[in-house]
């Protein structure tokens, strides 16, 4: 792992995918390009978006996840047994339709901007998930790397859906074997491959905190049913570990929000993060990159022996925080960790859906910059 300096500036993953890039999924969609040819268009602009966040002061970037349609349905090009399906073809196999289409609506929920990747056979790994979109970037920065997986309970929740999944995995818990394996297999190419930080994403925890039971919410694609939410979370838990268990020479962490798919924070789940600290702590990952620029997310909590990718600005906003503001939210927290714990990002991505992001590239990159003047004033 490369050293970095004290209060390292960095991304959750996402950037506003340039227009270049949203043509090329268009014409890829449509079988009118090559995968060869897309791939070109998003060489072009991850080397653009590598330039922006170095000219920035990021200590730790990404690729901006410009390849992927969105943070998880990208994995239906990578695993055999894996369809993607529009919500509108998810309509057909829930059982409350016309309860899910007003969901949808009340929730402000992108329907034509998402496709679930639906597990329909047995999976398996066509193309590494990461792998070869990290060591391009490897080859076009000297700065240390994070690379962003969904994570294994995410994926487990999004792939099995009822009426389709069973017929080939009995049971979500069957199915997350598999989505165990492919994933640790990849963090161990990653880990081996130099990668300096490997960020699992699990919004869908917070869904199991803070949604009551008796409601459905959009959390990305968590359509499929769930059961106690403690046993949910435990289920997480083990899922998570085994993924990241022996992982040796790159940095883990999770991320964990509320939802980034509207700008209508109305819409966005609410609550404090103690319903889920038990479950964080006994994550074995380095560290927590959580959401705090939002006042949905309550009050900072001190979590044993973890890093904390600290939220300091909101994705969502066009108002871009002062380093100001975002150096008394870093003093604030040095009162609850020691500033070698201390990481510095977005509360999510600015993109997170390639046809609907939450913000422009200008702000993103306004915000970047502000984080790393606060970074530099406390160095
Ligand atoms: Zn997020």
């Amino acid at each position: 792992m490369t050293d970095l300096p004290p209060f390292p500036v960095t991304t959750v993953g996402s950037w506003p995918r340039p227009r270049s890039v949203l043509e090329a999924q268009r014409e890829l969609r449509h079988g009118r390009v090559t995968i060869a040819q897309f791939e070109r268009v998003a060489d072009t602009a991850v080397r653009d978006v590598l330039r922006l966040q170095e000219e920035a002061g990021c200590d730790l970037v990404t690729d901006g996840e410009l390849r992927r349609d969105n943070f998880y349905s990208f994995v239906a090009r990578k695993l055999t047994g894996v369809k993607l399906m529009t919500l509108a073809e998810m309509l057909d196999v829930v059982e409350d339709k016309a309860g899910f289409e007003r969901l949808l609506q009340t929730l402000d929920v992108p329907a034509y901007a998402i496709s679930n990747p639906t597990c329909v056979g047995r999976l398996d790994r066509r193309e590494p998930l990461a792998l070869d979109d990290f060591l391009f970037v490897r080859a076009h920065t000297g700065r240390p790397i994070k690379v962003t997986l969904p994570g294994p309970y995410l994926l487990t929740r999004a792939m099995f859906v009822a009426g389709v999944t069973p017929e080939v995995y009995a049971t979500k818990e069957d199915l997350a074997e598999d989505v165990v394996r492919l994933l640790r297999e990849e963090v161990l190419a990653l880990a081996a491959a130099g990668a300096d930080f490997v960020q699992l994403d699990e919004p869908v925890l917070s869904e199991l905190a803070f949604a009551p039971a008796s409601t459905r919410t959009f959390m990305c694609a968590a359509l499929a049913a769930r059961r106690d939410p403690a046993e949910e979370l435990e289920l997480a838990v083990s899922l998570i570990n085994r993924v990241v268990d022996g992982v040796d020479g790159t940095r883990t962490g999770v991320h964990v929000c509320r939802g980034n798919w509207s700008r209508d924070e109305s819409t966005l789940l609410r609550g404090a993060y103690h319903p889920l600290a038990p479950y964080f702590e006994r994550l074995e990952v380095a560290q927590l990159v959580l959401e705090y620029a939002t006042e949905r997310a309550g009050d900072l909590i001190a979590f044993r022996d973890k890093e904390l990718g600290l939220g300091v600005v909101n994705p969502r906003t066009d108002r871009v925080e002062t380093s100001a503001e975002i150096r008394r939210t870093i003093e604030d927290a040095m009162k609850l960790y020691p500033a070698d714990k201390l990481f510095l990002n977005p509360d999510c991505g600015f993109g997170t859906f390639s046809m609907r992001p939450v913000n422009s590239d200008g702000v993103a990159l306004a915000k970047l910059r502000a984080m790393a003047d606060a970074a530099r004033s406390l160095r």
